[in-house]
């Protein structure tokens, strides 16, 4: 069955974090040749689309930013940004069956709060997307990421960690061996959106046959579930066999399955490093799976599958992870909440970030209001410390979608307050119940 595919390509040629970072320039230069040489966008399924740029509202929904936007964020992450909307719009509007955002830079490391550059993403371009679609076509939208990039989607996870909207499963290698360190079973969410957040570590040198266990025993049935009514990939090609700097054995064909199976609305690309060996096919093979057509022949021209093959023990492993993490989904509804998140008014967790691109180091201090009407309004205190000396100091408070009116009026009651604070901080009121951001000094 043929499907059009909405595409939207932004490889930002003119920027890269520095001259021999994995991610530069021509990173989607090979895949650009790729799609001209298979001739796909002669074929009647794909539309091209040019990308638009993020406002600076449309970033504050996803993100505060200290201390502002601007200064976290130049215009190709606006503009990568504004590729994934440019692809939503297509969907939402019913303009396309499927949409697909190659943009770079990424954007999955980049979390609620942004003090700089964290795994190589400033701003999370499938989150400021996601909050686009929920403002401009329905808050009560139910959305879905699933996250295949091999590195744990811990910024995307973080922005939904209390988002009962949201459902955000994370496939990586295991962060025992592979930045950012984290992303295991036991990290399942917020107390309003307890097991919304599911993890799978892979061990290093899980292929395609683990990876469709995966989808098989625990993805797809928890879509099955769920009925999202957007379902997104977050589509990081860094699983790929040749990668330089991960260690999986995922082919294009795997990919491509993958891709196929998963049946994403809308796909925003993610990371891959490959750039000359592996993201050209990969990256044909899955638009040509999303367009419905025969992705059969695309391989890579240094294939060769001895030595793919994964370790034996791998999808016993795999099967016994999902299995526990498929229950614990099942029975989310049961789940001790007040022996996780205790019984109090509000929870506290204290946590530090480490930004290994920008060299900063942050310190949080997060409560939560635990609410039975909402997911709670949040106050988060936060310190930087960037390598050069600077540092700063944000207080943020949160008010989520579809809260209720004590969390909104305590929000705003508790931002006022902060505001009057003598020690020089910055203070950020994030509603986005009322669409409404603010940014003070005191
Ligand atoms: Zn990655
Ligand atoms: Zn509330």
């Amino acid at each position: 069955m043929s499907r059009t595919v909405g595409l939207v390509f932004f490889p930002a040629l003119d920027w890269a974090i520095s001259p021999t970072h994995p991610e530069r320039e021509e990173r989607l230069l090979y895949t650009r040749d790729q799609i001209h040489e298979e001739g796909l966008l002669d074929l009647p399924e794909f539309v091209e689309r040019r990308p638009s740029i993020a406002s600076e509202v449309d970033v504050l929904r996803a993100h505060i930013c200290v201390p502002s936007v601007r200064a976290v964020a130049g215009e190709p992450h606006l503009i990568s940004a504004g590729g994934a909307i440019a692809a939503a719009d297509m969907f939402m509007r019913h303009e396309v069956d499927k949409a697909a955002a190659l943009v770079r830079p990424p954007g999955h490391h980049a979390m609620r709060i942004v003090h700089g550059a964290r795994g190589f993403c400033n701003i999370n371009n499938e989150a400021i997307m996601a909050e686009h679609i929920r403002s401009a076509y329905g808050d009560d939208l139910r959305i879905a990421f699933v996250d295949t990039d091999a590195h744990h989607a811990d910024g995307t996870q973080d922005i939904y960690y209390n988002d009962p909207g949201v459902l955000h499963i994370s496939i990586h290698q295991d962060g025992r061996t592979l930045y950012p360190g984290t992303g295991f079973p036991d990290e399942l969410g917020g107390p309003a959106a307890y097991a919304g957040t599911l993890n799978v570590p892979l061990p290093p040198g899980t292929g395609d046959e683990g990876l469709m266990l995966v989808l098989d025993r625990l993805v797809l049935p928890v879509l099955e579930e769920y009925r999202p009514d957007v379902l997104i990939n977050s589509a990081g090609q860094d699983n790929h066999y040749s990668d330089p700097i991960t260690s999986m054995n995922v082919t294009a064909q795997g990919y491509a399955r993958l891709n196929a199976a998963l049946d994403p609305d809308i796909l925003v690309l993610q990371g891959g490093y490959s750039i000359e060996g592996a993201l050209p096919y990969v990256n044909v093979g899955i638009l040509l799976a999303l367009a419905g057509r025969d992705y059969g022949h695309v391989r890579e021209p240094d294939y060769d599958e001895r030595g793919l093959a994964q370790e034996e023990w791998i999808s016993p492993y795999l099967e016994h992870l999902c299995a526990g993490l498929l229950e614990t989904w099942r029975e989310r509804e049961r789940a001790d909440l007040v022996g996780l998140f205790g019984s109090g008014d509000f929870f506290r967790r204290q946590r530090t970030i480490y930004y290994d691109t920008g060299g900063i180091v942050e310190h949080q201090d997060e409560t939560i209001r635990l609410c039975a009407e909402c997911s709670g309004y949040r106050l988060v205190d936060s310190v930087a410390e960037h390598q050069d000396g600077r540092v700063y100091r944000a207080r943020a408070i949160i008010v989520p979608r579809r809260a209720c009116e004590s969390c909104r009026r305590s929000g705003r009651m508790e931002f006022e307050k902060s505001t009057d604070a003598r020690a020089r901080v910055h203070v950020y009121f994030q509603d986005s119940a009322g669409d409404l951001y603010i940014h003070e000094t005191t």
